[in-house]
């Protein structure tokens, strides 16, 4: 199954879609842990995508359709993947169709601005494997330490309150008309984000089921 996963910034996206990649056993494809791979292994891409990212911007469209034009030619995407952050705009949208790449199943997880405020300050990430954790809500075994591989986990600079508020104003201009986009095609289901993971969890599995 061929699945996208859309919400806002900090709303559980990369969450859900390691649990759906464990549960379904198909690749989670972040563009966000892409560029952020990139940019530690001192690739051009990466140099060139940081001051976006550090603003709280999108990258340029080009870039991150290259991106996910390579990611999808991978073997491991022949049965199936979840885009978690992937396409972020109506042409980022446009060029998967464009590309052939059939899209199953667009889910939208539903959180409050207010709410994801609040979440994105407790949010921490692998800085080795992009693992991620929230301090309140699914904190690891040990303070500070990745469960998967021991990484150091740290705060992302674009999960600083400044940063936070231009991500969503980017996501309600650029991002959200995808759920129009999706919903023509009859693809488009909600989730509400729920307090704890294992219950937005629960309700995405449904949908899948759907
Ligand atoms: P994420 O980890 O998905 O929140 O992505 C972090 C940052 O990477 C975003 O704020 C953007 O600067 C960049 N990025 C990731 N995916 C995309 C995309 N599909 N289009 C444009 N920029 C992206």
């Amino acid at each position: 199954m061929n699945i996208i996963l859309l919400g806002a910034p900090g709303a559980g996206k990369g969450t859900q879609a390691e649990v759906i990649c464990d549960r379904l056993n198909i690749p989670a494809i972040s563009t966000g842990n892409i560029i952020r791979e990139a940019l530690k292994s001192g690739t051009e891409m990466g140099q060139k995508a940081k001051s976006f990212m550090d603003a709280g911007a999108l990258v340029p469209d080009e870039v991150v359709i290259g991106i996910i034009k390579e990611r999808l030619a991978l073997s491991d995407c022949e049965n199936g993947f979840i885009l978690d952050g992937f396409p972020r705009t109506i042409p980022q949208a446009e060029a998967l169709d464009s590309m052939g790449v059939k899209i199953d199943k667009v889910i939208s997880i539903e959180v409050s601005d207010d709410k994801i405020i609040k979440r994105m300050s407790g949010r921490r990430v692998c800085e080795k494997c992009g693992a991620s954790y929230h301090l309140e809500y699914k904190a690891p075994t040990q303070e500070g330490t990745c469960d998967k591989c021991a990484g150091t986990l740290i705060q992302r600079k674009d999960d600083h309150p400044d940063t936070v508020k231009a991500r969503l104003d980017v996501f309600h201009t650029e991002t959200e008309p995808l759920k129009s986009y999706y919903e023509k095609q009859g693809k488009l289901s909600l989730v509400e984000g729920q307090e704890k993971v294992e219950d937005t969890t629960a309700l995405l599995l449904k949908q899948l089921e759907a």
